[in-house]
């Protein structure tokens, strides 16, 4: 049958065929040349441009100025409108009709006052289709508007994709033209490429590549581009080869399609609004014609978007979500980072998510997704098991820049012992194309082999959005079942995570973080985002702890629901994972900032409103009446500034009950007063009766002692608190990645512009204050302050940062010997080595911790406390915390400018857990509130028997206006039986889950003093208390 002869040249056979489908070589007589037939061009094409994102009916009703192609316009982030008229020849009968459009931007074709299609390049999508087959009843005069945004897929980056945004970029259109355009051409050629790379990627160990080459070459005989009759017989070769089935054993690869859109990255959260409209527009388009075809989509936040910006488009999507082929998947409000959020705000992702895509689409999803984060946290199996979800998609790790991960299919188990069933797509990918490649590597890079027979692949163009295309679904669709290449089917993540369910014996288990061996700079930079989130995550805690008190004591105070849920979701959003890692253009670092900057304002004023209706009488009428709340579970005896009438600032001392309020008492002054003594040599001591600290003219602790036990906490011949700056030059990531090459170029910070001199020459508070050149333009001042009862010392540090390429370090040298250190997470904390043994050991250079890190030894240690870093190393005794860098990419400007922290160290004799350490880390971020006015005496609301156990979250149970809703963990890592007292009228209580799903399986358990709770280590517990 075959045209003699075939000689045994692989080469030629393998090339003619590649020729006979390039886009770049014969086009005059390939099959290529052919893809389209007559073109006509437009009646007429006209634009309007504008500097902000205008709606559509907003935009058609500007003066449209007359261009032509090759007309340049911008700059970048401006949008074009463009009128496109045009006509479809009548001769065109019966003939699929494009209007193609080849131009740089993000298009949007418009039509009848509706979004139909999305166009770019860069994501293969240059053709609107005007008609499959043109009939005479159809309209042939069509006006269209183009909504051209001027960005790229990826931005605007000057010279290099992460380069900082080029903001006089220019954007021309190319090409517009209607186009009959020849579908039979179009599936000849999808043959004709798969069939080369088979031949390719079987390579020539594999009998069924040649099987593929003869066929492929047979088929350019057959085919006489010039004559569509010919097509059918070489159609029908490539049919007999694709149709060749497998056997029964074949691994299984669920196709799913996938549009990665970052929340905000390279481009501003505004631009992803269209981002969406345009991907997802598209992936209608395609489920019209394609009825097998399923989409995955992330992000209630996006779905949130598109339902208030493209109220025509989300009910479209909600029509094939009903029909479970728009699948929405993750649960999250976003893609958030897996490192950096607290635990609250970890559960308020999930929350704030499926409750969206429940109200909005009728079910919670059952997959979490996260294809793209620097690292998941070792408490996150907890967290989604509570929400609903039992199943883990995301492919990160295999970024991996030192060790290879072992699994692609495995249960993954949490600190608290919580088992997810986890899958990363084996082809390293969240955005593939359908092609023989992704097919292969699917079963290729499967660690999995023999214990899974599935594998997802997700395809579509990702990142800056896009998704997938018409030719990915064909490609896919004619490799469902052919012999040498896994069997492929349009599936879901349900369909995929039952398989894996239903056949998961031999599956491994790993245990503890999913750490990221990349991208470690990203719990340093943008130091005022993590700043804005530390602090904004502590004040919606105490605004939900203060107007639950103030609801449950005020009948008059109304809880502010609606606001809150405003204020979480911007927080939540700023938590995306290019937004809090600080990895974005400066454009959304501003946009950010703006976020906090409305969190704090609104939110501070609500925390006011709720600490006034806890106390009687306005500060007007009671004068100097001060109280103060203490949201924390936990009675604390602190130092407080007072206001006072003069400007001079009062320092009190005050004991508040556990989440509660105390009058600011006249009391006695308490025994040891902080006391400061200058040397003779000029180095300052500070003492408190529980530390004794000696500071040197540099600032640096030259000897910390814990009084009690007399024992020295600084590391002998060593000085704490040493500033160090490094080189911080990485490969190619700049504000994500650290190198560990940096370690290399460590120098102490030792200029000293004014020398440590005492500020507040003790009594309540001691403090001395010096000042440090870190480089020519960079100074750091610091103040160190010792209060009276306090034990950690508090380093209050200011620094002005004009670098380039520069990392600043904190150290302290501690006399303590220990094979690990303890990082505390989202509730809990874990372990990792302070030393390199192995390539895992190594590979943890530069690691995240939330509020406190330990390093101790049996009976000792030193806990170093932070208010809004999250980057630590502690290598053998040297305790470090990453403060600043100065990355250039994606943001030229990235931390310039002035910084204000604070640090905190505490050494103490015993465990860290029994020295409180977990407690005076979260009095560093929870500082108590003032109140104005008068509370009788003190009152306090709850009490837990166990100080292993935190009372982390009271809040206003979601839609039930009379119940509350606490929540608590076991911190210490302990079984624990613990009693939750209350001082607030609860009726009943009710054991729930983290979305507050009752659970009435798990009775309440009365004890006389309240609510008798059994805790395992780190398990989260939540109850729904009903209040009179
Ligand atoms: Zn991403």
């Amino acid at each position: 049958m075959y045209h003699k002869p075939v000689l045994k040249n692989r080469r030629t056979l393998l090339e003619r065929a590649e020729k006979f489908i390039s886009d770049t070589y014969f086009t005059d007589c390939n099959l290529r040349g052919r893809l389209f037939g007559d073109t006509r061009p437009l009646e007429s094409i006209s634009v309007f441009q504008s500097e902000k994102r205008i709606s559509y009916s907003e935009a058609i009703q500007q003066d449209f100025l007359p261009c032509k192609f090759g007309d340049a316009f911008g700059p970048t982030w401006w949008t074009c409108w463009f009128r496109v008229v045009l006509k479809i020849p009548e001769t065109w009968r019966g003939k699929e009709v494009h209007l193609r459009w080849e131009s740089d931007g993000e298009g949007m074709v418009w039509r009848d006052e509706q979004p139909v299609q999305g166009l770019t390049k860069e994501g293969e999508k240059t053709s609107y289709i005007l008609t499959e087959c043109l009939k005479d009843s159809e309209p042939h005069s069509i006006t269209l508007y183009v909504e051209l945004a001027c960005n790229s897929l990826f931005g605007a980056g000057q010279g290099s994709m992460i380069a900082a945004p080029d903001p006089n970029r220019k954007f021309t259109l190319q090409k517009a033209d209607v186009v009959v355009f020849n579908r039979d051409v179009r599936e000849l050629l999808t043959d004709f490429e798969l069939l080369v790379d088979i031949v390719k990627l079987l390579g020539e160990g594999e009998q069924r590549g040649y099987q593929a080459l003869f066929t492929a070459n047979e088929m350019v005989n057959l085919c006489d581009p010039t004559d569509n009759s010919s097509f059918a017989s070489a159609q029908s070769l490539a049919q007999r080869f694709f149709s060749q089935r497998n056997g029964e054993s074949q691994h299984v690869v669920h196709a799913m399609g996938h549009c990665h859109i970052d929340s905000a990255w390279l481009w501003p959260y505004e631009e992803t609004i269209r981002k969406c409209a345009r991907s997802w527009v598209t992936v209608i388009r395609l489920m019209e014609n394609n009825p097998e075809f399923v989409f995955t989509c992330s992000q209630a936040q996006q779905f949130q978007w598109v339902k208030s910006w493209y109220p025509g488009l989300f009910s479209e999507i909600k029509h094939f979500v009903q029909k479970g082929r728009f699948i929405p998947v993750g649960g999250t409000w976003v893609e958030m980072d897996g490192n950096l959020p607290s635990g609250e705000s970890m559960v308020r992702q999930f929350l704030q998510g499926q409750s969206f895509f429940k109200e909005e689409f009728g079910h919670y999803c059952k997959e979490f997704w996260l294809p793209d984060t620097f690292g998941y946290s070792a408490q996150l199996p907890q967290i989604m098991k509570g929400c609903g979800i039992t199943r883990f998609l995301t492919q990160k790790l295999s970024w991996n820049l030192v060790n290879t991960f072992p699994h692609n299919t495995f249960f993954w188990e949490g600190i608290d012992g919580s088992q997810v069933l986890t899958h990363f797509p084996p082809g390293n990918s969240y955005e593939m194309k359908g092609k023989v490649e992704d097919l292969i590597n699917t079963v290729k890079n499967n660690k999995d082999k023999g214990r899974t027979n599935h594998s997802a692949a997700l395809f579509g163009f990702g990142d800056g959005g896009g998704g997938p295309t018409q030719l990915m679904l064909d490609r896919l669709q004619r490799v469902r079942d052919t012999d040498g290449l896994p069997k492929v089917q349009m599936s879901s993540p349900d369909v995929l995570f039952s398989e894996l369910e239903s056949d998961s014996a031999l599956l491994c288990t790993w245990v503890g973080e999913l750490f990221l061996e990349l991208h470690n700079g990203t719990y340093t930079t943008q130091a005022k985002i993590k700043l804005g989130n530390r602090q904004c995550e502590a004040l919606l805690h105490d605004l939900e702890v203060a107007s639950c008190l103030a609801l449950c004591r005020r009948e008059s105070f109304t809880y502010p629901s609606c606001k809150l849920q405003e204020l979480w979701r911007l927080l939540l959003l700023n938590q995306f994972h290019d937004v809090i890692p600080g990895s974005c253009i400066e454009m959304v670092v501003e946009d950010a900032l703006e976020y906090y900057d409305e969190i704090c304002t609104t939110g501070s004023k609500l925390l006011l409103a709720a600490c006034e209706s806890l106390v009687s009488g306005s500060a007007q009428d009671v004068g100097s009446s001060i109280s103060v709340l203490n949201t924390l579970s936990w009675e604390r005896t602190e130092v407080v500034s007072l206001q006072g009438e003069d400007t001079q600032t009062k320092l009190a001392l005050v004991s508040v009950p556990s989440v509660g309020i105390a009058p600011v008492m006249e009391t006695a002054e308490p025994a040891p007063l902080v006391s400061i003594t200058v040397m003779v040599d000029g180095n300052i001591k500070m003492e408190n009766g529980l530390l004794k600290v000696v500071i040197d003219r540099t600032g640096r602790l030259m000897s910390l002692l814990l009084v009690q036990t007399n024992r020295e906490a600084i590391s002998e011949g060593s000085l704490g608190n040493q500033f160090t700056l490094f080189d911080d030059v990485p490969l190619y990531w700049d504000a994500w990645d650290v190198m560990d090459y940096h370690l290399q170029t460590r120098k102490p910070v030792i200029e000293v512009i004014e020398p440590a001199k005492v500020v507040s020459s003790g009594g309540l508070r001691g403090s001395v204050s010096f000042t440090l050149r870190i480089s020519g333009k960079s100074t750091i001042t610091q103040e160190i302050v010792l209060d009276a009862c306090c034990p950690y010392i508090k380093f209050n540090t200011q620094v002005d940062w004009e670098e380039a390429h520069k990392f600043l370090k904190v150290e302290f040298p501690v006399q303590v010997h220990s094979p690990s250190a303890t990082y505390e997470i989202q509730f809990g904390h874990l372990q990792r080595p302070t030393h390199r043994n192995t390539s895992w050991d190594w590979a943890r250079f530069e690691v995240w911790g939330h509020k406190w890190a330990d390093l101790s030894e049996h009976g000792f240690g030193v806990a170093l406390l932070n208010n809004s870093k999250y980057g630590y190393s502690i290598h053998q005794n040297i305790m470090t915390l990453s403060l600043l860098r100065a990355p250039k990419a994606p943001d030229a400007n990235a931390d310039m400018g002035r910084h204000n922290f604070t640090y905190a160290l505490m050494p103490h004799t015993g465990s860290f857990q029994g020295a409180s350490v977990i407690q005076c880390a979260y009095s560093l971020n929870f500082p108590l509130h003032l109140c104005h006015g008068v509370t009788s005496e003190s009152w306090s609301a709850f009490t837990i028997s166990s100080p292993s156990v935190i009372l982390e979250t009271i809040k206003q149970a979601e839609k039930r206006k009379n119940a509350l809703l606490v929540r608590l963990y076991e911190s210490h890592g302990s079984s624990v039986t613990s009693i939750l007292s209350t001082s607030l009228p609860v009726q009943e209580a009710w054991h729930c889950d983290l979305l507050e799903r009752p659970d009435p399986s798990v009775p309440i358990s009365s004890a006389a003093s309240g609510i008798s709770l059994t805790f395992k280590p780190f398990q989260i517990k939540s109850l729904l208390l009903i209040i009179q």
